[in-house]
């Protein structure tokens, strides 16, 4: 039962033989299933000929089996929410906008919605559906005297990454399990205690509904890919399900590609992508979707030609994984004003808007469970408005002076995604020092997650080609919990579907996460 289980007792004790039998057992499964990475590399090959298994723990990690329900339960709510943030134009220009938001004082949030904003207002964007593939991720979180529950970190709704390789994590465990019974260590690892993941297959209907909206038979799928991406394989299985079970074909390009290749029928808004005609009869393919897994940090535009790019295709009529709306809807600015008063209800609880589309208060109390405390650092004592009396007065905000007193027990978050880019603990006060006064509005505080103390993993890292060999790590680990789902939305209605989840495991002495970043590793669930 969830509130017994002793996470001090995780993993079980292996000897030294056990623990080589795992790892080769591991490593090799890695191999041979695609729980790849591309080698790190100065440049990538273009035709690469070599992979290294990502990180990967040993074992499970143990979370109660009630609040992964939980956590599975409230995903529609949060499927419902952000579709209905990013169809509010209104609330995303005030949080996110360039004239009174974010995007005043943040050069690349402030750069997509002008962009975004001058498309609005010339009439040129022709398709009114939004795609999403998300992923809500959350910490177990420990209050003194209170039940184990969990706590969102952050609502992803961009280039959500791990859904094909935590699919393989989970089959690598359940074989594991199979191959090896983990050697009796654990009457916790038994079959009935790993869930299924099919997140491959859910994602791919995601995108294949898009496709199916846009209703051009012929059409292609378009990939906004990273240069040098080494995450390959974690992309590929989607194609490989779109286009066996779908009969959808996949065209891969990365921005610097699609600044000479791309093309918007200005009658039609149909995108276009040229090939080369020996690839593709007519040399050119019609984009039904876009599905981007770059696009998301400044490095994706290192000039202004890769913004219009990114304007471009926002002006077709293919459906976008995700619009640029939906993108700033996923802003961590966004998930702050979200534990404002009246935010929720404005948009779960509002009959006049939504009809009989709303949420139960029951449904909203538990979305508004999952939120940790949270507050922009140029707010008054109210916690919401800017503190204009500060400000005049030459003093610190409020928001700033209360991140100073608690600096111990928070993060400070700009609106970044991506990993490495927060700030903690005892770097916060220095960091307040040098932060300049006007960017304070990009940023928000938010309250540590704290999760139970002393749950371990072994965790197994690739060699490298000097030092092939590789031992498993023994360590005191964090584990972070991802549900993905796809919606498909416009003004009014929403189709969506949760689909599956994620974990990530990382050391307990790391602030960050990240595991292309190399601090975490792929794990999957024990359900206890
Ligand atoms: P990004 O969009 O860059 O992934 P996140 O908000 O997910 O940003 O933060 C990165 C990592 O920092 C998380 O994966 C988690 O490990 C850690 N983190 C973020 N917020 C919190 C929090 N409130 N409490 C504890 N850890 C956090
Ligand atoms: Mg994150
Ligand atoms: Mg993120």
């Amino acid at each position: 039962m969830t509130e017994t289980f002793d996470f001090a007792s995780w993993p079980p004790a292996l000897t030294k033989d056990q623990l080589e039998a795992l790892s080769l057992y591991a490593s090799t499964y890695a191999l041979s299933h695609g729980l790849l990475y591309l080698p790190p590399a100065a440049e990538q090959p273009k035709i690469p000929s070599a992979a290294i298994h990502a990180p990967i723990s040993l074992f499970p990690s143990p979370f109660p089996r009630r609040l992964f329900e939980q956590a599975n339960r409230i995903q529609k709510a949060y499927d419902i929410l952000y579709a209905r943030i990013t169809t509010d134009e209104a609330f995303l220009d005030e949080i996110m906008g360039a004239e009174t938001g974010v995007g005043r004082v943040d050069d690349f949030i402030g750069q997509l919605w002008k962009g975004w904003k001058k498309l609005r207002d010339t009439g040129r964007l022709p398709q009114p559906l939004h795609l999403g593939l998300f992923r809500s991720d959350y910490l177990l979180h420990e209050a003194a005297g209170q039940p184990l529950g969990i706590k969102q970190v952050e609502f992803n709704t961009i280039s959500v990454s791990f859904g094909s390789l935590s699919q393989r994590t989970a089959a690598l465990h359940r074989y594991l399990l199979n191959a090896t019974g983990y050697y009796e260590s654990s009457p916790e690892l038994v079959a009935e205690n790993f869930p299924v993941n099919d997140t491959i297959a859910g994602l791919a209907e995601g995108l294949a509904q898009g496709h199916k909206a846009y209703g051009v038979p012929k059409s292609q799928i378009l990939f906004v890919v990273q240069p040098g991406e080494r995450n390959v394989f974690d992309q590929r299985p989607l194609e490989y399900e779109l286009l066996e079970k779908h009969s959808i074909r996949i065209i891969r390009q990365t921005f610097d590609e699609l600044i000479t290749s791309a093309s918007v029928d200005p009658k039609t808004q149909v995108l276009r992508i040229a090939v080369s005609p020996d690839l593709v009869p007519g040399g050119s393919v019609e984009i039904s979707t876009v599905y981007f897994r770059s696009g998301y940090m400044p490095n994706d535009y290192p000039t202004l030609q890769h913004y219009e790019t990114r304007f471009l295709l926002e002006s077709s009529k293919a459906i976008k994984c995700p619009t640029i709306a939906l993108q700033l809807a996923g802003g961590k600015k966004i998930q702050e004003v979200l534990t404002q008063p009246g935010i929720l209800d404005r948009f779960l609880a509002n009959k006049e808007k939504y009809g009989n589309d709303v949420l139960s208060s029951t449904e909203i109390e538990e979305l508004r469970e999952s939120f940790m405390a949270m507050w922009g650092l140029d707010v008054g004592k109210d916690m919401v408005l800017p503190d204009t009396a500060a400000r005049e007065s030459g003093e610190e905000e409020f928001g700033v002076r209360k991140a100073r007193e608690s600096a111990l027990s928070l993060v400070l978050k700009p609106q970044r995604e991506g990993g490495g880019n927060n700030v903690y603990k005892e770097a916060i006060p220095a960091f307040l020092d040098s932060l300049p006064k006007e960017e304070r509005q990009a940023w928000i505080a938010m309250e540590l997650i704290q999760p139970p103390e002393n749950a371990g993993n072994y965790l197994l890292r690739a060699g490298s080609v000097n030092s092939p060999s590789q031992t498993p790590v023994k360590t005191d680990v964090i584990s972070e919990l991802g549900i993905f789902s796809w919606a498909l939305f416009g003004e009014s209605k929403v189709e969506e579907r949760t689909v599956g989840w994620l974990v990530r495991t990382k050391g307990r002495d790391s602030n960050e996460g990240g595991v292309a970043t190399g601090f975490s590793v792929l794990d999957s669930l024990l359900l206890v």
